[in-house]
Protein backbone atom coordinates (compact mmCIF):
# COMPACT_ATOMS: atom_id res chain seq x y z
CA UNK A 1 0.00 0.00 0.00
CA UNK A 2 2.96 2.87 0.11
CA UNK A 3 3.04 4.66 -2.44
CA UNK A 4 6.96 4.37 -4.19
CA UNK A 5 9.10 7.02 -3.11
CA UNK A 6 9.05 10.56 -5.28
CA UNK A 7 11.41 11.32 -8.15
CA UNK A 8 13.12 14.62 -7.86
CA UNK A 9 10.58 16.33 -11.53
CA UNK A 10 7.47 14.56 -9.05
CA UNK A 11 8.88 17.16 -5.91
CA UNK A 12 9.69 19.59 -8.28
CA UNK A 13 6.31 19.73 -10.36
CA UNK A 14 4.32 19.37 -6.86
CA UNK A 15 5.92 22.21 -4.58
CA UNK A 16 6.68 24.73 -7.58
CA UNK A 17 3.92 27.36 -6.58
CA UNK A 18 3.18 26.02 -2.94
CA UNK A 19 2.06 29.11 -1.04
CA UNK A 20 4.92 30.12 1.64
CA UNK A 21 1.95 29.27 4.34
CA UNK A 22 1.66 26.66 7.11
CA UNK A 23 1.20 26.18 10.87
CA UNK A 24 5.40 26.57 11.08
CA UNK A 25 5.94 29.95 8.74
CA UNK A 26 3.99 32.40 8.02
CA UNK A 27 4.65 35.26 5.39
CA UNK A 28 3.78 39.14 5.71
CA UNK A 29 1.30 39.43 3.47
CA UNK A 30 1.03 43.58 3.44
CA UNK A 31 4.66 43.45 2.78
CA UNK A 32 5.20 40.89 0.72
CA UNK A 33 7.69 39.09 2.74
CA UNK A 34 9.19 36.18 4.85
CA UNK A 35 11.19 35.85 8.06
CA UNK A 36 14.31 32.80 8.03
CA UNK A 37 13.77 31.10 10.97
CA UNK A 38 17.41 31.62 12.75
CA UNK A 39 17.77 35.47 11.83
CA UNK A 40 14.10 35.64 13.35
CA UNK A 41 15.59 33.43 16.07
CA UNK A 42 18.87 36.04 16.49
CA UNK A 43 16.47 39.36 16.20
CA UNK A 44 17.87 40.12 12.87
CA UNK A 45 15.20 41.28 10.82
CA UNK A 46 15.72 40.85 7.20
CA UNK A 47 13.04 39.79 5.12
CA UNK A 48 13.01 37.59 2.22
CA UNK A 49 11.27 38.78 -0.44
CA UNK A 50 10.40 38.64 -4.08
CA UNK A 51 13.61 36.70 -6.04
CA UNK A 52 15.60 35.80 -2.85
CA UNK A 53 16.66 32.55 -2.38
CA UNK A 54 15.11 30.74 0.23
CA UNK A 55 15.67 26.85 1.72
CA UNK A 56 12.70 25.13 2.84
CA UNK A 57 12.40 22.09 4.77
CA UNK A 58 8.81 20.35 4.27
CA UNK A 59 6.67 17.42 5.67
CA UNK A 60 3.67 15.64 3.62
CA UNK A 61 1.36 15.27 5.93
CA UNK A 62 -0.93 12.15 5.97
CA UNK A 63 0.21 11.45 1.80
CA UNK A 64 -2.03 14.72 1.55
CA UNK A 65 -0.45 17.80 1.66
CA UNK A 66 2.74 19.26 1.75
CA UNK A 67 3.75 21.61 5.11
CA UNK A 68 6.37 24.28 5.18
CA UNK A 69 8.16 22.92 8.60
CA UNK A 70 10.96 25.72 7.94
CA UNK A 71 12.40 28.12 6.41
CA UNK A 72 15.87 29.48 5.85
CA UNK A 73 17.78 31.88 4.48
CA UNK A 74 20.54 30.82 2.07
CA UNK A 75 23.30 31.84 4.99
CA UNK A 76 21.13 29.12 7.55
CA UNK A 77 20.30 26.91 5.01
CA UNK A 78 20.41 22.83 5.81
CA UNK A 79 21.40 20.05 3.12
CA UNK A 80 19.65 17.26 4.32
CA UNK A 81 16.31 16.75 6.01
CA UNK A 82 17.94 15.14 9.04
CA UNK A 83 19.41 19.05 9.97
CA UNK A 84 16.02 19.71 9.46
CA UNK A 85 13.82 18.39 11.49
CA UNK A 86 14.56 14.87 11.60
CA UNK A 87 13.44 11.91 9.32
CA UNK A 88 10.30 10.82 10.48
CA UNK A 89 8.04 8.40 8.83
CA UNK A 90 6.41 10.68 6.14
CA UNK A 91 7.66 11.84 2.91
CA UNK A 92 10.27 15.12 3.94
CA UNK A 93 12.56 17.29 1.80
CA UNK A 94 14.77 19.91 1.90
CA UNK A 95 14.54 22.25 -1.06
CA UNK A 96 16.25 25.74 -2.49
CA UNK A 97 13.44 27.45 -4.36
CA UNK A 98 12.99 31.57 -5.19
CA UNK A 99 10.25 33.38 -3.91
CA UNK A 100 7.79 34.55 -6.46
CA UNK A 101 4.52 36.62 -5.90
CA UNK A 102 2.22 33.86 -7.78
CA UNK A 103 -0.92 35.08 -5.53
CA UNK A 104 -2.72 32.61 -2.56
CA UNK A 105 -6.29 31.56 -2.31
CA UNK A 106 -6.30 31.32 1.71
CA UNK A 107 -8.88 29.08 3.35
CA UNK A 108 -11.06 31.77 4.69
CA UNK A 109 -11.91 32.46 1.12
CA UNK A 110 -9.87 35.69 0.84
CA UNK A 111 -7.27 36.21 -2.41
CA UNK A 112 -4.17 37.46 -1.72
CA UNK A 113 -2.93 38.24 -5.21
CA UNK A 114 0.76 39.07 -4.38
CA UNK A 115 1.34 36.07 -1.50
CA UNK A 116 4.63 34.49 -1.91
CA UNK A 117 4.95 31.38 -3.36
CA UNK A 118 7.92 28.19 -4.16
CA UNK A 119 9.67 29.31 -7.89
CA UNK A 120 12.55 27.43 -9.15
CA UNK A 121 12.37 24.76 -6.68
CA UNK A 122 15.58 22.26 -6.87
CA UNK A 123 15.53 19.15 -4.51
CA UNK A 124 18.01 19.17 -2.16
CA UNK A 125 17.54 15.91 -0.70
CA UNK A 126 14.46 13.99 0.04
CA UNK A 127 13.18 11.66 2.55
CA UNK A 128 10.80 9.24 1.61
CA UNK A 129 8.39 7.91 4.43
CA UNK A 130 9.77 4.46 4.41
CA UNK A 131 12.86 5.87 5.74
CA UNK A 132 11.17 7.23 8.46
CA UNK A 133 10.43 3.10 9.88
CA UNK A 134 14.30 2.41 9.73
CA UNK A 135 15.90 5.57 10.73
CA UNK A 136 17.67 5.29 13.99
CA UNK A 137 16.83 7.62 16.28
CA UNK A 138 18.41 10.86 15.75
ZN1 LIG B 1 18.98 33.41 8.12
Amino acid sequence: MALPPRTEADLRRELTGLVVESLAVRQDLSHRSVRCAVCAAAGDPADRTVGDEVCVALREYEGFTWEIQDLYCPDHGVDRVADAVGVEADDQAVVSALLEAAGYHSPDGQYHPEALTLGAVEVVDYSPAAEGYRAPDE
